[in-house]
């Protein structure tokens, strides 16, 4: 392709300074460093060797947008942009209408490499810095690809190229929700056939994050506002070292949202269908009490999932009915809370549901105690489809929604909730939804790259 000695003037003073500091480097690793700018030279020289030579190429000129005439090369420009190997410099020809319209000058060959036309860095640092920011701080990024880049990267750049990538991101799923509810159904993720044959699991739950209380202004008092969070995923059985069987989550999938029930609902069942959940053996809801989420259920899953209440969760409900109705400090009260969660999680929670209505009917209750027991009562009698844990239990299924609990706060928690931070709802979703594209295995799709070697 090209001969770097031509290219490379190797009596510049700058590379023989480089070349003297990699001489004089004592250890390994301040040799490794040392090599480093040296190779961004070459890179550097190689990427701009070819691009000299395919600015040379005939050009073919497009008509002018305004008028239509064909425009005419008004010789060549220069032009800079900052990329993984520092700051490139190409001279490529470029033209203006021949009529003298009033309009931006063309530069074929940068559209022809993707470049648009006030692009100051190249998409793979963009990519990069997104990728960063996924998961550290905007400033802890911008150092690291300066580190890498040899350069200087703001956090503003870095912050810029997610809300870009962060509304592109947004925009595509709005097309696929709005698609798939006028009919078009969305081609299904591929499975392998093992992961085909295992039940899918889904779920939901709130997290709360810190935002500005007002946009644009970041002092003042912290508004803590619900982010809703579905997961799927296909649950696996693994068995430990000790012989124990353990179920864990396979091809997870998260959704979230800044926003109602309806929204969430909306891109939950999108996901789900991209899951095949239609041609799942099992599919299962685990959740724990929240009235929002089992609302969702009931009116989008409750025809293809089974509903699982959280057996943890409703234990602690027999515990509250316990306490309230034979004193929490008594044996009976105790023994009476054991039998009811081993008849719940055995097969009979017809027979806790009567105790609670027998209890009910006792004379004399206090009115707190009975206050106590009419909501445990209630609460159970409406899940009363979702707490056969002895079936669930046969069929392999979890009991708890844990698991599902802890993706969702895990998607949140960790880059949204560190100290001092608050966000603002544009700055918050464009990040959101770059971390979900990532965790969901779509963030190279997303920048149209393949960073990854074995993907
Ligand atoms: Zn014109």
């Amino acid at each position: 392709m090209l001969c770097l000695s031509d290219s490379i003037r190797y009596d510049d003073p700058a590379v023989q300074r480089l070349f003297r500091t990699i001489e004089a480097a004592p250890t390994l690793t301040q040799l490794i460093l040392a090599v480093w700018p040296l190779a961004r030279v070459l890179a550097l020289h190689v990427v701009e060797h070819v691009l000299a030579e395919r600015a040379r190429r005939p050009t073919s000129w497009p008509p002018c947008p305004a008028c239509g005439t064909g425009l005419r090369s008004k010789g060549f420009a220069s032009r800079q942009m900052m990329s993984l190997f520092g700051p490139i410099q190409w001279r490529r020809r470029v033209g203006r209408c021949p009529r003298g319209c009033a309009i931006p000058q063309v530069a074929p060959l940068d559209a022809a490499l993707g470049v648009q036309p006030h692009q100051q860095t190249s998409g793979e640092i963009q990519a990069l810095g997104c990728a960063l920011a996924v998961f550290v701080p905007f400033a802890t990024a911008a150092r690291l690809l300066g580190w890498y880049c040899g350069g200087v990267v703001s956090p503003r750049a870095v912050w810029c190229w997610v809300q870009a990538a962060g509304q592109q991101a947004m925009a595509h799923l709005q097309e696929d929700v709005d698609a798939l509810a006028r009919g078009d159904v969305p081609t299904p993720e591929p499975l392998t056939a093992e992961l085909t044959a295992l039940p899918l699991a889904l779920g939901a739950d709130g997290v709360m994050v810190p935002f500005r209380p007002e946009a644009g202004a970041p002092q003042g008092k912290i508004r803590w506002r619900e982010i809703k969070v579905g997961v799927l995923a296909r649950l696996s059985q693994h068995r430990t070292r000790t012989g124990q069987v353990v179920t864990r989550l396979a091809q997870r999938r998260l959704v979230a949202v800044l926003g109602d029930i309806e929204r969430l609902t909306s891109r939950l069942w999108l996901e789900a269908v991209r899951q095949s959940i239609l041609r799942a053996p099992q599919a299962v809801w685990l959740s724990d009490g929240g009235r929002g989420f089992w609302r969702l259920f009931d009116e989008r899953f409750a025809r293809q999932a089974t509903g699982v209440l959280d057996f943890y969760h409703a234990a602690q409900h027999l515990w509250k009915a316990a306490a309230a109705w034979l004193d929490g400090r008594t044996t009976q009260a105790r023994r009476w809370f054991t039998w009811a969660r081993h008849r719940l999680r055995h097969g009979m929670p017809d027979g806790v549901l009567a105790d609670l209505a027998d209890a009910l009917d006792v004379e004399g209750l206090p009115a707190t105690a009975r206050d106590t027991l009419t909501t445990v009562h209630a609460y159970l009698a409406r899940h009363r489809e979702h707490i056969n844990y002895a079936r669930y239990k046969e069929v392999g299924l979890p009991l708890g929604s844990g698991m599902v609990e802890s993706a969702c706060k895990w998607l949140i928690q960790q880059r949204f909730k560190g100290v001092g931070m608050r966000w603002s709802e544009d700055g918050f979703n464009h990040l959101l939804h770059l971390r979900l594209a990532w965790v969901n295995g779509r963030f190279e799709a997303l920048f149209g790259l393949t960073l990854s070697p074995n993907q």
